[in-house]
């Protein structure tokens, strides 16, 4: 496909009730087999996983371009590649982070030892979205199957083309009864949602995720939500401004917008906004060029849905980069929007577009009241050289996670958990996370035989002020 052209698949058929009962039926039985409780069954398996990515690699790069235009190497850097090292990790680490876990004893229970074992859940489902739609997938997945899980994975319907190869990779290469997986929209999800599962881990917008825990709570099936919200982008005076530009510019390009963590509003210092602004406007010059419909790198908008509530947007405020539209290619340029209020609709909901509005604030004091009057913000980043300021910020401002001096880089330490809080979600996972997350920690005390105090067993008589 050229440049400016954005193909829309036709969605994948829903998957009727019934095939999704008895799938769950069949992965229930396999999970009683016991079969994925060995730990050489979980890597053999994850080794088949990488191998089948390996050989997939082209087509999925094509298939996220077909989908909406994302540049191969953003399909590498932020898709197969960044499953590919999560895989390569778990597998170096898996037989430690599945090992019984020893800790202390308490000395009223002497003489025991006890120890926390880690075990699956049984069968899981997986939910992702379309913005990243390889990522969200097997990201989670790679978790479930190193924590010895069956799981259902519902890619979405959104991204058609990425769909269909990962359904195809693993149907092709897994037996359903292990790993399947569920294409199809609201109703196949519905019919999902409706099967007892022992573990849902959910990606997607906050709406979406009430519904989905809603069903949980049917089954009292944990879950784990990954949802959005307004992550702000806060640039104080004393910033490094020219490092801030170019790292908030990528962020929020980066997939045109449509990225769960991209800063989705700066929050900026009115002495350095100009200058700031200025900065930004000549980085996405750098980055895609003077047309960046014309650009390799820029990726399109999903759908006409989302093309036209974003475009809705640019009705408000005053365009200070960008602003060009194209309906038939669903592309939205790079744009910076100022003199925007909270009252404006580009500030009432999750932006998810390439569209990032300014808003000043006299002092950190006043940035911090703006992000507390809202929703907990899945990410949030903060731009000053002062590291006092920085602990200050860090210390009353409530956020999933986020970065000082950055965007995004975050969720790339595995050693990091990533996830949300509030109304950005709940849970977290990434490398030993994942793991933990689609595990139940059982504890176990092994007690002595050879010591048995009397003390605890009845009749009490007059103990009580032994104790
Ligand atoms: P979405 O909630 O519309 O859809 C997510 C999944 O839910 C899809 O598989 C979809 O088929 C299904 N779904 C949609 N409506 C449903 C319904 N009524 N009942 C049952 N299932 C339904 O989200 P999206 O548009 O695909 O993704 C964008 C949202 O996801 C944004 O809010 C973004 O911030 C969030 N997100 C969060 C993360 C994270 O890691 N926290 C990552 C990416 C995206």
């Amino acid at each position: 496909p050229t440049p400016h052209s954005a193909q829309t698949a036709s969605p994948p058929a829903e998957t009727d009730e019934r095939h999704i009962r008895d799938l769950v039926q069949k992965q229930r039985t396999f999970f009683s087999s016991g079969k994925t409780l060995d730990i050489s069954f979980r890597k053999e398996r994850l080794r088949q996983l990488q191998q089948v990515i390996r050989q997939h690699e082209q087509e999925l790069f094509d298939a996220m371009f077909a989908d909406f235009h994302k540049p191969e190497l953003e399909s590498y850097a932020t898709e197969v590649g960044f499953v590919e090292l999560e895989l390569k990790q778990t597998l170096q680490h898996l037989h430690k982070w599945a090992r019984p876990r020893r800790v202390k004893e308490s000395f009223i229970n002497f003489p025991s030892r006890s120890y926390i074992h880690t075990e699956p859940y049984g069968v899981s489902l997986i939910i992702g979205p379309w913005n990243y739609p390889f990522q969200l997938l097997l990201n989670p997945l790679i978790g479930s199957m190193a924590a010895g899980n069956c799981a259902v994975v519902k890619p979405s319907e959104l991204t058609p083309t990425t769909s269909a190869v990962v359904a195809k990779m693993i149907r092709n290469n897994f037996e359903e009864e292990y790993l399947a997986v569920v294409e199809g929209g609201v109703p196949s999800t519905q019919h999902l949602l409706s099967q007892r599962f022992d573990y849902i881990f959910f990606t997607g917008s906050t709406q979406v995720g009430k519904i989905v825990m809603q069903a949980a709570a049917e089954h009292l099936t944990p879950l784990t939500l990954e949802l959005g919200g307004k992550s702000p982008a806060i640039v104080a005076e004393d910033a490094d401004l020219e490092l801030a530009a170019r790292r908030i510019t990528w962020g929020k390009f980066l997939n045109a917008g449509q990225t769960c963590v991209a800063p989705d509003y700066l929050l900026v210092q009115e002495q350095v906004k100009e200058e700031l602004i200025q900065r930004i406007n000549q980085c996405i010059g750098e980055f895609y060029g003077s047309d960046p419909m014309q650009s390799h790198d820029y990726a399109r908008i999903v759908n006409d849905r989302h093309f036209h509530r974003l475009s809705g947007f640019l009705k408000d405020g005053l365009v200070r980069s960008g602003g060009q539209t194209d309906a038939p290619s669903r592309y939205i340029a790079p744009t910076v929007l100022d003199q925007v209020t909270w009252q404006h609709p580009v500030m009432q909901e999750e932006i998810f577009g390439p569209i990032l509005p300014v808003i000043t604030v006299e002092n950190m004091q006043e940035a911090i009241r703006v992000v507390n009057a809202h929703e907990k913000p899945l990410a949030l980043y903060f731009f000053s050289s002062n590291k006092e300021q920085q602990q200050h910020l860090l210390k009353y401002t409530h956020f999933g996670g986020g970065c000082i001096n950055d965007t995004i880089s975050h969720l790339i330490n595995p050693n990091l958990p990533f996830g949300g809080v509030g109304g950005s979600g709940m849970g977290s996972y990434h490398g030993q996370n994942s793991f933990d997350v689609f595990s139940h920690q059982k504890s176990v005390l092994h007690r002595g035989t050879w010591l048995d105090l009397p003390l605890r067993y009845p009749p009490y008589q007059n103990r009580l002020p032994m104790l």
